[in-house]
């Protein structure tokens, strides 16, 4: 196989990452593997067997220079010092057909010097769940991280259920920087490292920036707007924590996460997330808490700090308002407007707070909409009809309407049964309802499976993600 590598990454200083090759497996099969992306990044597969054998760790392809980046990062709001890739190691990166820079990285793929307690492995759940969900979200337009590969490694893996088998995810980012990758350097002093990472991001990510000041404006613009763009399709990432922030603006680590099916601001799925602290409703707050830890390691690169913190606070306190206009510009689409005005954001909180009175399903009801069926979704049928009759008098054209709507309000988002029945034949070894839905999901806005629409019956919710990844 040949995977044309151009590493970056791995010529920074020492201190920034450990070398580490992973650890084989004794029996890889490939399980998934994402052509349309492999063929962007120029690998190229000749045959499967080859495959698991380097989406597993077990061969090391030509040019690779395997390494496990260091990291810190805010859990649930309290810092802990060292992170770093305790299960996941980069391979290297590559420079995509469309000319853009990329991670290639093993996640589960054995202990590395970060592991702490850790395994190093993941579990096949796990592995499908963020194979699904990350693809989907690509499906979907909104940034994220991708799937290359998902391998079975043969081997059984300890967790609290019991034993379960192992699996090799190959991920890949436009970069696995975090505010995490800042915060160790930062926190440490070591303010060189500091610089360093600073001056490589922005090459990486933002080019156009003149100095720290401009890269945090740019990562608080991303992260605006990928927070929401997941608000939008009702997705709760679940464990944003900054070292799960990526300073691209992808979605990253899909933990816990899931897409919500009966609304609820404070819908939460994490088993661990017992405060709610990281509830639908609660994302762009964190997003700016996030942000504000960024702003707080880059003032350190600056001499005179009461301005840099001055100049800081500005950007960071500007985010709110950069998330309420991203927020009224998705949300006006998913009824119908492309022109919002500033009194639509009370049309929009209205028709929310119905639905989280009935806890309507979010995507159907969106999708209901604009077939004119909205009605069903609701109980209050007096005060569905007072707010659709504002509604109506607000859009323009109907066609217009229509195509906004049909453009914002996906048809099939993955749902978090669906996911875990997906799990639980994988693991018997039918590959089948994994297919199925990767399928349906390539096309989320067009209806190609009715039966992946429909909402879970009763018996059929799943109220938690546990995180035992
Ligand atoms: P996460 O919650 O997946 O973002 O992981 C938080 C930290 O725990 C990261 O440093 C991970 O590398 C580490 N980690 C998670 N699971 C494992 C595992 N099974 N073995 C070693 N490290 C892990
Ligand atoms: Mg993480």
């Amino acid at each position: 196989m040949f995977i044309p590598f151009d590493n970056s990454y791995a010529l920074l200083p020492e201190g920034f990452f450990s070398k580490q090759k992973p650890t084989s497996v004794s029996d890889p099969k490939l399980l998934a593997f994402n052509n349309e992306l492999a063929l962007t990044l120029g690998i190229e597969l000749d045959d499967f067997a080859e495959a698991a054998s380097v989406f597993s760790g077990n061969s090391i392809p030509q040019n690779a220079a395997p390494i496990a980046q260091l990291y810190a990062g805010h859990q649930f709001g309290s810092f802990n010092p060292q992170l770093g890739d305790g299960r996941a190691i980069l391979l290297g990166e590559v420079i995509g057909s469309d000319g853009i820079r990329r991670d290639i990285q093993l996640k589960g793929s054995g202990p590395t010097p970060y592991s702490r307690m850790g395994d190093g492995r993941a579990w096949l759940g796990p592995v499908l769940r963020e194979y699904v969900i990350s693809e989907a979200m690509q499906a979907l337009g909104i940034p994220t991280t991708r799937a290359l590969a998902a391998v079975a490694t043969g081997e059984q893996i300890w967790r609290e259920q019991g034993a379960l088998p192992g699996a090799v995810l190959t991920r890949v980012a436009t970069s696995h920087l975090r505010v995490g990758t800042f915060q160790v350097f930062a926190h440490r002093g070591e303010l060189e490292h500091l610089r360093t990472l600073t001056e490589y991001t922005i090459q990486r990510h933002y080019p156009e920036a003149q100095g720290p000041m401009d890269l945090l404006r740019a990562v608080c613009a991303a992260q605006a707007d990928l927070v929401t763009r997941w608000m939008s399709v009702g997705f709760i990432h679940g464990v944003m924590n900054t070292d799960n922030c990526s300073i691209a603006g992808e979605t990253i680590d899909y933990g816990p996460c899931a897409f919500m099916d009966g609304f609820h601001q404070n819908r939460v799925f994490s088993s661990i997330d017992t405060q709610g602290r990281y509830a639908f409703g609660t994302q762009p707050g964190i997003a700016v808490w996030n942000m504000a830890q960024l702003a707080t390691c880059l003032i350190q690169l600056f001499k005179d700090r009461d301005a840099a913190l001055e100049e800081a606070t500005e950007i960071v306190h500007a985010m709110p308002d950069l998330l309420e206009k991203a927020w009224l510009n998705r949300f006006c689409a998913k009824i119908g407007i492309s022109t919002p005005q500033a009194d639509d954001q009370g049309l929009i909180e209205e028709l929310l707070a119905l639905m989280q009175t009935d806890e309507a399903d979010f995507t159907n009801t969106f999708q209901a909409l604009n077939e004119g069926k909205a009605r069903d979704q609701f109980t209050d049928l007096e005060a569905f009809d007072q707010w659709s009759e504002k509604w109506k008098n607000r859009l323009t054209t109907e066609a217009e309407s229509q195509t906004v709507m049909q453009s914002a309000n996906p048809v099939i988002i993955p749902r978090n049964h669906r996911i875990e029945q997906m799990i639980e034949a994988a693991v018997a070894g039918d590959m089948a309802p994994f297919e199925r839905l990767m399928k349906a999901l390539a096309t989320p806005f067009v209806e190609t499976d009715a039966a992946l629409a429909r909402p879970p019956s009763r018996q059929e919710i799943v109220p938690a993600t546990f995180c035992g990844t």
